[in-house]
């Protein structure tokens, strides 16, 4: 294959991507396959002579979509969405084409100076004070290990990542339950330790306790340990719980703690100005994180964190071997030196398309809908015999649940097999309950308006 061909394959992509989303409400949400359906319809061994791309677009064709779980599916009510708009697809086409490598400001001074002008049009559609600047992740994962092993660093007084961790005293993180497994992972993968990342207790409205933080870092303190750092939830993957950011952030502050915010999911919301009470006293944070790649459209891979001084991460992760050094230009913003891989991708290019495609009141109409439609489906389903809301909507999250959990559980399996929507389960309280998300860049209400059809149909 040469250019000439990519040229005429990437018109028949093209092709195939409308007719691709155009059908999609006709295709069931959920892949309805048995573990092995796609990798059994697959050669075992590699080819020794090219192929032409004629049989590969066929089989590509063949194989590949019965094999997906449409998260571009206007039905698609699980987990948290992976917003794809038509301006990021296409922005994300150019970045492919570009093919550029951004891991210093030389290697493409376009990729590192969109991504700092995208971070301040983020930054200031949050409503976040001047000051904050940021970077790009790939997801809200990475940025929060980045935020932990920064936690680490300023605890040892950036002796850790010299002398490794022996015999340093036990570091500890704080955050609730409702926070996300990625802080349980980055406590591992820091080298910290899960059983070191205190869980502080919640209260009936599932936010952290401000009294226990503090008791919980006085006690570690006495008993010798390090605290490290606090990880504050605003908006949960279970349940959408939010801690009371402002109260929390003032407790680590006067114990001299850092703060990180995950706002992977909920963030977006906060281009709504009537959202931000939600987060109170955000400004105080030292970081924040939040995936444009999950409900802004803007599409996966693309997570943000919002920095109030980026030295100390810099300090935690930046290294400026001799092959990386661009001569005369020592000043210059290198953001692999505030993450943690050195290659990066043009991330940046599909936010600038989205936000300008789109403008914020436009994606504001979107979240504002998605809000509105789903206390709408909640109360339509509270109004069916037998369905106990058990979490009220959260932003655009809640849950329900029928008589027991293995009623519950039937009725989730007999929805998802179904195929015209697709919904996901959690745990609330020790009890098996089912999820409903809406943030589907293209729902419509008649789409979210399937959820009550479709359980009253089926349980
Ligand atoms: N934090 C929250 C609240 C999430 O819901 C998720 C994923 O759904 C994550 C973090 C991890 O996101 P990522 O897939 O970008 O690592």
């Amino acid at each position: 294959m040469n250019h000439d061909d990519l040229n005429l394959w990437s018109k028949r992509a093209a092709d195939w991507a409308t007719d691709y989303h155009a059908g999609l409400r006709g295709r069931p949400v959920r892949a309805p396959l048995v573990p092995g359906a796609i990798s059994s319809q697959l050669p075992t061994a590699p080819p020794e002579t090219a192929e032409p791309m004629e049989a590969i677009f066929a089989d590509f064709d063949r194989i590949v979509p019965p094999g997906l779980t449409h998260w571009q599916h206007p039905r698609f009510f699980a987990y948290f969405p992976a917003n794809a708009s038509p301006a990021s697809m296409l922005a994300e086409k150019l970045a492919n084409a570009i093919a550029a490598q951004g891991m210093i400001w030389q290697t493409s001074p376009a990729v590192t100076e969109i991504e700092q002008v995208m971070v301040q049009w983020l930054r200031q559609g949050l409503g976040l004070p001047e000051g904050f600047t940021g970077t790009l992740h790939d997801s809200a994962t990475t940025a929060t290990l980045s935020a932990v092993l920064t936690m680490r660093e300023q605890a040892l007084e950036f002796h850790g990542n010299i002398n490794g961790l022996s015999g340093l005293p036990r570091l500890r993180l704080y955050a609730s339950a409702e926070t996300h497994s990625s802080v349980d992972k980055a406590a591992r993968v820091a080298g910290i330790g899960q059983d070191n990342l205190v869980k502080i207790p919640t209260d009936q409205g599932l936010s952290m306790k401000p009294g226990a933080l503090a008791g919980a870092i006085a006690a570690d303190r006495e008993a010798g340990m390090l605290p490290a750092g606090v990880i504050l939830c605003a908006g949960g993957t279970s349940v959408g719980a939010f801690d009371r950011i402002g109260e929390c952030i003032a407790v680590a502050h006067a114990a001299g703690l850092p703060v990180h915010v995950d706002a992977a999911w909920a963030g977006s919301a906060m281009i709504c100005p009537e959202f931000r009470e939600m987060w109170a006293g955000i400004e105080a944070a030292d970081s924040i994180v939040f995936n444009p790649h999950k409900w802004l459209g803007v599409q996966f891979d693309c997570a943000v964190q919002f920095l109030r001084d980026p030295t100390p991460q810099v300090k935690t992760l930046g290294l400026r071997p001799s092959y990386l050094e661009t001569a005369g230009k020592e000043d210059i913003v290198n953001f692999n030196e505030w993450t943690v891989p050195l290659g990066r991708r043009f991330r940046a290019l599909k936010l600038w398309f989205t936000l300008r495609a789109y403008g914020l009141e436009g994606l504001r109409a979107r979240i504002r809908n998605h809000v509105a439609w789903a206390k709408e489906a909640c109360e339509a389903l509270r109004a069916l015999p037998g369905v106990r809301i058990v979490t009220e909507p959260r932003l655009s999250l809640f849950t329900f649940a029928l008589k027991d959990d293995a009623a519950t559980e039937v009725l989730l399996n007999k929805i998802n097999d179904d195929g015209r929507i697709y919904l996901t389960q959690t745990r609330h309280k020790g009890a098996y309950v089912i999820r409903v998300q809406v943030g589907q860049f293209d729902c419509t209400r008649d789409d979210v308006m399937t959820i009550p059809q479709v359980v009253a149909e089926l349980m």
